[in-house]
């Protein structure tokens, strides 16, 4: 056994006392389908399953080539939610998940799927999102987010080759918005000495951290070491190398980045979550797995009990902002855009989303695709179930 088999927190893998039927538990599943704003992911259209339980309406989305393995991860984290399984946080001691910590949000954390659920208005910050634009159009995007503290400018679309308009977009950035915090996202799209080359410019324009700039913990690993002998104060973060419980630990053995991007769904839930940052020891974002705001709640509420250690108040800062903006990348939403977790002046409040009865109608899927979703959740439903799943 490995030694990230060994430390991997069993709330991420241990099997679930499920019923035999979904149907058992789960009277309505709804499938629904919501148009994207612009090509994102390589889709116009999102699906998303979204069911109620105990603690509430959750959501179950993950993207529609992923096996059953790796979706089962997606549902554990929608039963957690919804209250359907027992709070995952914290394995099965009771003990409080961030001991010794204190939670992001500074109040005290409710169990993550109790019917207690924070329902004040407590919110967690969100980042804006500058994408490949003219540099002309640089304040015109951010104007549509208000005010926000901490912009993330995508980079690298067209790999190395992007670099010139990249330099353009962010010296206009920075013209703008001097004190503004600043992260960039290359989403994998340099090779290794592209990465170098960027990062020597890019450290120009003091940044917060630099996600992903090439594929692979590995190659992560190796270009952390080259920006530390070449002195480049660049911070390293992952998101794409993140897909599953063990990978933050597998990035924190390696050293691979000294922040990790951390969404919901693909870790199991809020629990299994927050025990692999614990047991990665590195400070984590959290950002969205492209949600409605259902999805999106689940986020918010991870996001609100991240733990507050030393490094991430030196990496991060006070207050977390967060890769949870996204309701605005839909053209609709299963609630009305007053309700929606819709950033407003870099924030998104902390609370559960019930969806709107007329859009969960008027957003239904055909009957061919909803039972290609039932035989996926009854699959993902067995897997949970089954002891031997992940052999
Ligand atoms: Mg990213």
């Amino acid at each position: 056994m490995s030694e990230t088999a060994r430390r991997l927190p069993a709330s991420a893998s241990e099997p679930l006392d499920l019923p035999e039927r979904f149907s058992d538990v789960i009277e309505d599943l709804h499938v629904l389908r919501l148009p994207m704003v612009t090509r994102f992911r390589g889709i116009t259209e999102r699906e998303v399953a979204v069911f109620a339980g105990p603690a509430g309406w959750a959501e179950f989305s993950p993207f529609v080539e992923y096996d059953t393995a790796e979706a089962s991860r997606w549902l554990r984290a929608a039963l957690e939610f919804s209250g359907l399984t027992p709070p995952l946080t914290g394995g099965r001691s009771g003990a409080a998940q961030n001991s010794g910590t204190e939670a992001a949000g500074g109040t005290e954390a409710a169990p993550a799927s109790s019917s207690q659920a924070r329902t004040v208005t407590e919110t967690v910050d969100v980042n804006g999102t500058l994408p490949a634009c003219p540099p002309s159009e640089v304040e015109t995007i951010l104007a549509r987010y208000g005010h926000v503290g901490t912009v993330k400018a995508k980079v690298a679309e067209r790999g190395i080759d992007s670099l010139d308009d990249d330099l353009a977009r962010l010296r206009e950035f920075r013209r703008l918005f001097p004190d503004t915090t600043l992260r960039l996202d290359a989403n994998a799209g340099y090779g290794p000495d592209d990465a170098l080359t960027a990062c020597e410019e890019f450290a120009a324009f003091d940044l917060q951290y630099f996600e992903q700039p090439v594929p692979g913990v590995e190659q992560l690993a190796e270009l952390r070491r080259e920006l530390e002998r070449r002195d480049l104060p660049i911070v390293l973060a992952a998101d794409e190398s993140i897909r599953k419980a063990e990978d933050p630990l597998r990035v924190a053995e390696l050293g691979a980045a000294e922040v990790i991007i951390v969404k919901v769904q693909p870790l199991g839930g809020i629990g299994p979550a927050l025990d692999v940052i614990t047991a990665s020891g590195l400070p984590a974002v959290v950002s969205s797995a492209l949600e409605s705001s259902v999805g999106l709640a689940a986020g918010a509420e991870l996001a609100a009990r991240l733990p507050r250690t030393d490094s991430s108040r030196d990496l991060l800062g006070e207050r977390v902002a967060c890769g949870l903006g996204t309701a605005r990348l839909f053209t609709t939403d299963l609630v009305d855009d007053e309700d929606a977790l819709k950033p407003v002046d870099g924030a998104i409040p902390v609370r559960r989303i019930t969806p709107d009865p007329d859009r969960v109608q008027s957003l239904a899927v055909d009957p061919g695709r909803f039972e290609w979703w039932v035989k996926r959740f009854e699959d993902c439903w067995a897997h949970l179930r089954s002891a031997n799943r992940f052999s």
